[in-house]
């Protein structure tokens, strides 16, 4: 017999949703998780299938869903430049129409609903570290667009629906996040790099490496997600989390060089357009709220991802993504 809740994970099969699905399990909790396996394959929640707790379902958030819930965690979206810019109208429905479709469902069965928003909100930020009061500098029209733009008005529907239907929201917005399970091709920078290594192939560096990102565990960061849907009604966020710590591109390269020993060269590729030049999120209210800070430092972090990508690669031939081999 389960005691907890029934909830609901949209983009359960993803990097950070299939760790969310087996946290929410692992409390006794029934899960349904569902995906449209657009950025994920089934591999990712393959361990999960036997727990009598747990469901996955194929359905896209763009289409209404009719299911019972205490709880749902919004995460379907893909994240990586690469996959949301591969079908841009798509990510930006996603974003815009699946937050429709969830909040509806939210409001007709009195669930709590947690959006997984983004630093991307904050587009190429003038205001460093970025503390949630910042209000972003996003280009409207640019390739990052459909992404930054579709997150942003999901932050406004998750905010009107808590103002016109008083609508138990939390709206989080995460800073780059790695860890096991991230897709070795989906082209974020710390799979991208950690896979070249161990492959031997060149690490691609895009522009001169100078840009910084805050790399967060991501089991520091499903610790704060759970602790944020566990608020009161009147915590709503928007709250930052991530780690703080700022790294280089080109430090991120040479560490993750140096833990797998790889021989592999460093080349220059041509840096995508309205790449944020800085991003670091100022965690001060995660901190006092949630009275959370993350605890895992990037060599560390690292070394569990490396061993994850090595243990995946050495099985041999990867899936790729639903959709990815036609790039
Ligand atoms: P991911 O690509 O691994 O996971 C996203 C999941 O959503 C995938 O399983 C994908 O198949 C699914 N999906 C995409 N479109 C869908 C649709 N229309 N209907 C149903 N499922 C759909 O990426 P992730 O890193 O796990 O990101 C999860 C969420 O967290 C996203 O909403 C993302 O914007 C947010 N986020 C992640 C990071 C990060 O660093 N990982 C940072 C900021 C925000
Ligand atoms: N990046 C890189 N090489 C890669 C992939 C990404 O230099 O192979 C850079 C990218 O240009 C950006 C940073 O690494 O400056 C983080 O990219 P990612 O796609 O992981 O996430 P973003 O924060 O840009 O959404």
């Amino acid at each position: 017999m389960l005691a907890g809740k029934r909830i609901l994970v949209t983009g359960g099969a993803g990097f950070l949703g299939s760790h969310i699905c087996e946290r929410l399990l692992a409390q006794k909790n029934e899960v349904l998780c569902i995906d449209n396996f657009f950025s994920s394959t089934r591999r990712n929640v393959e361990h999960l299938l036997g727990n009598p707790g747990f469901e996955l379902s194929r359905h896209d958030v763009t289409l209404p869903l009719h299911v019972d819930v205490e709880e749902i965690y919004n995460f379907a979206c893909p994240a990586s430049p690469v996959h949301y810019q591969f079908d841009p109208v798509q990510t930006t429905k996603t974003s815009v129409i699946g937050a429709m479709n969830m909040l509806g469902l939210a409001k007709r069965v009195k669930a709590k609903i947690l959006q997984a928003s983004t630093s991307e909100i904050y587009g190429n930020p003038t205001v460093h570290p970025q503390p949630e009061s910042y209000w972003g500098n996003v280009n409207p029209i640019g390739v990052r667009s459909c992404y930054d733009e579709g997150k942003r008005c999901a932050e406004t529907l998750f905010f009107d629906y808590r103002r016109q239907h008083d609508v138990a929201i939390k709206v989080v917005r995460i800073f780059n996040t790695y860890g096991p399970r991230m897709h070795p091709y989906d082209g974020r920078v710390v799979s991208n790099f950690i896979v070249q290594a161990l492959k031997g192939e060149d690490l691609t560096i895009y522009g001169d490496g100078s840009q910084t990102r805050s790399f967060c565990y991501v089991d520091d960061l499903v610790e704060v997600i759970i602790r944020m849907m566990a608020t009161g009604h009147e915590v709503t966020g928007p709250v930052n989390i991530g780690n703080p710590a700022e790294f280089t591109v080109r430090e991120l390269a040479d560490l993750v060089l140096e833990i797998t020993g790889s021989k592999s060269n460093v080349v220059s590729h041509k840096l995508p357009s309205d790449d944020p030049r800085h991003r670091q999120p100022d965690i001060s209210v995660a901190r006092q709220l949630l009275d959370w800070q993350p605890k895992t430092q990037l060599r560390e972090g690292l070394v569990k991802t490396i061993a994850y990508f090595e243990d995946l690669l050495s099985q041999g031939d990867i899936c790729r993504p639903h959709r990815q081999g036609v790039f």
